[in-house]
């Protein structure tokens, strides 16, 4: 029997830099990976469709809702953003870890749900350097990034709900404090009794 991985929410405010540390955790580690969710936001450029989201529209996202097929989903900066029940049921079959970007109301959906799940918060350094991060990925229009950053400090309220902070501060301390986290997660009594029950019995016979 396949062991299931573990379920990893990671949440932050817009620009704090969770999907760069998303994207370098994923390069250097093995046995995990991203769950790529439902929008109805404009694909940036850059961005590829089924690769950093599938973009879908309004219709097609609501009748997605209607005949159940999200296990979350949330309105976030006007958009709409969901997590496909298909897509976790087929990345943690498969034994590996599984890491949801998602905002802190789909984490907070998520761990109802599945309650082993282990929330990340990832916060910037200070409001100004979000704001830099925000002009300097040079993605969203004036107007967008001023709707995010009045959003920041409500998203980042959230942070007391998770397991584990990281604060974005130097991007290599950050993603070594992410590894860990996931590395840490791997032995726990539960996961190691899980993975190495036999080896672990035979210790004791
Ligand atoms: P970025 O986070 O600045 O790169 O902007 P995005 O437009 O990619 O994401 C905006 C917000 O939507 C972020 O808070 C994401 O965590 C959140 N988000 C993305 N996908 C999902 C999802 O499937 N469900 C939920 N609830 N939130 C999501
Ligand atoms: P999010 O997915 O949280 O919106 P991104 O990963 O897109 O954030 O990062 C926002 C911008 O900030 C990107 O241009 C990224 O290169 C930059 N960035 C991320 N982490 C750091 C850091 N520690 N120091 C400086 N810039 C960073
Ligand atoms: P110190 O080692 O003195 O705790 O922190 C040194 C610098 O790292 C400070 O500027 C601080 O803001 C930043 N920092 C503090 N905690 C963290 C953390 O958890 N992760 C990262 N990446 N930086 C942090």
């Amino acid at each position: 029997m396949t062991v299931r991985g573990t379920l990893y929410t990671v949440s932050a405010p817009s620009g704090a830099g969770k999907t760069s540390l998303v994207n370098a955790l994923i390069e250097s580690i093995d046995d995990i990976s991203v769950s790529v969710s439902h929008t109805t936001r404009a694909c940036r450029p850059g961005e590829e469709n089924g690769v950093n989201y599938h973009f879908i529209d309004v219709e097609q996202f609501k009748a997605m809702v209607k005949a159940d097929e999200f296990v979350e989903h949330a309105e976030v900066f006007g958009n709409f953003y969901g997590t496909a029940k298909s897509t976790v049921d087929a990345l943690l079959a498969t034994g590996v870890d599984v890491i949801l970007e998602i905002d802190w109301q789909g984490a907070d959906q998520i761990s109802q749900v599945f309650p082993d799940t282990v929330g990340i918060f990832i916060l910037p350094p200070s409001i100004e350097a979000l704001r830099t991060r925000l002009t300097g990925r040079g993605q969203d229009n004036e107007e967008i990034i001023e709707h995010r950053m009045a959003q920041a400090i409500s998203e980042m309220s959230h942070y007391v709900e998770a397991d584990y902070v990281i604060i974005n501060e130097d991007f290599d301390r950050a993603l070594v404090e992410f590894r860990s986290i996931i590395q840490a997660q791997r032995l726990t009594l539960d996961n190691q009794q899980a993975r190495h029950g036999e080896q672990l019995q035979k210790l004791l016979s």
